[in-house]
């Protein structure tokens, strides 16, 4: 029986507590670990011989990193990743791009580059998913057997339930989203920055699906704030939060700590507030409120982040959730603890795909990856683990220029530090802007290596 531990608090295993200068030395920690040759020759010494078939949908940050693990721990093994993407995008740069801390680049490399020796990149979109007959079908007809399927699709952004949304617009007359791509992210920081030079209202909000990164909205709405004081422009501007229900945040204790920040900075917040539409001639944003009607908002500048859903392939098939919270939107009906799918027992879906009540951060991918590769790789020995992925996530929430919280969770609420007595974990500290602005993105490249 194979056992992966996935203990939050600081056990005899973690890395000791680490001081100021250690966390500025995390950077480049991090970075000599993310060019670390891809095989461990211990692991692959113990890897497990087999002729199984696996095929990867989607090679992003979990697709990636399942590629990568299952090429050490599998000796034989067929693996196939397919994605049309070419491009891998650090979405959790996003941000950085937006805030004008880091340029366009810096989020975006190559997926070729993060590939492991063997693997069989196929550069499509799966079209079709039939678990029954255990193949996918790509979008130029392709019929792709397996024995074993990973789901890593992720999610996509639907602009279009927006009415009146024009992506191309990005960047223009107050439009802002960082969330489209490194391109709209690039646009919404010069938006941003014209917005902060001239004042007027600021408007920010959230979707009411289940989204990516929750602390997003919220940390852009800081850094704005930020940038207008640091411009001496504060005085100009109003800045308004529209929240999707009655919190800021899902966990509570977040959600209050987040609740006097903005009272503290002037943040107006208003609730139960979902943009339906937005009239990009006018400036105008359009929300639906409790009462069945809609309100229009005035703006200078907006980030507009839409409804996100899972991609259609995966939404439309016998994968997703068939009734309750997550079958509108098709996430995939996964067991929360193991990602491995309710009736389909060769079937795993890992990431922001899976319909799981936490967890759609690339925090969460790192510590998902391992349970499912544990549990996939375990059924090829014909051996059981009891790998379990107990819903962590975090945000590094910026809450100033040179200032962040890092929250980090659970499917509880419960509040799960990683290093605790260094980093607290609701207050806004220098040590935690060094970790998401320098440390994290190292880090990430060496998950997709499956190193981290
Ligand atoms: C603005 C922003 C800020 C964020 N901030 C943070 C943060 O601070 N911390 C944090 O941990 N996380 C953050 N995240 C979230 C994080 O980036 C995601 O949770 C993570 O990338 C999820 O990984 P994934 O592999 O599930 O999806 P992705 O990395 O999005 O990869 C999905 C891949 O699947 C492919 N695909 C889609 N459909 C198909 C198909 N039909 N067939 C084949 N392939 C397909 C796509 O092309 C893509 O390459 C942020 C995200 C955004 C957008």
């Amino acid at each position: 029986m194979s056992k992966i531990v996935h203990g939050r608090g600081r056990g005899h295993d973690d890395p000791p507590a680490l001081n100021r200068r250690d966390l500025l030395k995390l950077g480049a920690a991090g970075a000599a670990l993310a060019a670390l040759p891809a095989a461990v020759p211990e692991a692959r010494a113990q890897a497990v011989k087999t002729g199984a078939h696996i095929v990867i949908a989607g090679a992003g940050a979990a697709g990636l990193s399942v590629a990568a693990r299952l090429a050490e721990r599998l000796d034989g093994a067929k693996i196939t990743i397919i994605d049309a993407r070419k491009a891998h995008y650090y979405q959790p740069g996003f941000t950085l791009v937006a805030a004008g801390l880091k340029p366009q680049g810096y989020v975006t490399s190559s997926t070729a580059d993060y590939l492991p020796q063997g693997i069989d990149l196929v550069e499509e979109r799966v079209a079709e998913f039939d678990p029954d007959g255990n193949t996918v079908t790509t979008e130029s007809g392709r019929s792709i057997a397996y024995d074993f399927l990973v789901v890593t699709t992720g999610m996509v952004l639907d602009y279009a339930a927006i009415e009146g949304m024009e992506t191309d617009r990005i960047g223009q007359d107050g439009l802002g989203s960082v969330y489209h791509s490194p391109q709209a992210a690039a646009a919404t920081w010069q938006a941003m920055s014209r917005f902060a030079d001239e004042g007027g209202r600021g408007l920010f909000l959230r979707p009411a699906t289940e989204m990516k990164c929750a602390g997003a909205p919220l940390k852009y709405t800081f850094i704005t704030d930020d940038t207008l004081r640091k411009r001496g422009n504060r005085g100009k501007a109003e800045l308004v939060y529209a929240a999707h229900n009655q919190t800021l945040f899902s966990v509570p204790i977040v959600n209050e700590k987040v609740r006097m920040l903005y009272r503290e900075r002037g943040v107006n917040t208003i609730h139960d507030r979902v943009m339906t539409g937005i009239d990009l001639g006018r400036k105008v944003g359009i929300f639906s409120t409790p009462d069945g009607g809609t309100e229009e908002i005035g703006y200078d500048f907006v980030n507009v982040i839409p409804p996100m859903r899972a991609p259609d392939p995966v939404r439309y098939s016998p994968l997703a959730w068939q009734t309750g919270v997550w079958a509108h939107d098709g996430w995939m009906e996964v067991d929360k603890a193991t990602l491995r799918h309710a009736r389909y027992d060769n079937v795993f879906g890992v990431g922001d795909i899976a319909g799981v009540p936490k967890g759609k951060t690339a925090a969460s991918v790192k510590w998902q990856v391992p349970v499912a590769v544990d549990h996939l790789v375990a059924t090829i020995a014909g051996t059981t683990s009891d790998s379990v992925y107990d819903g962590y996530t975090s945000c590094p929430l910026i809450t100033r220029l040179g200032r962040a919280m890092l929250v980090e969770f659970d499917y509880q609420n419960n509040l799960t530090p990683s290093f605790p007595g260094v980093i607290a974990p609701l207050e806004e500290l220098w040590i935690t802007w060094v970790m998401k602005t320098m440390a994290l993105k190292p880090t990430y490249l060496s998950m997709l290596r499956g190193r981290a």
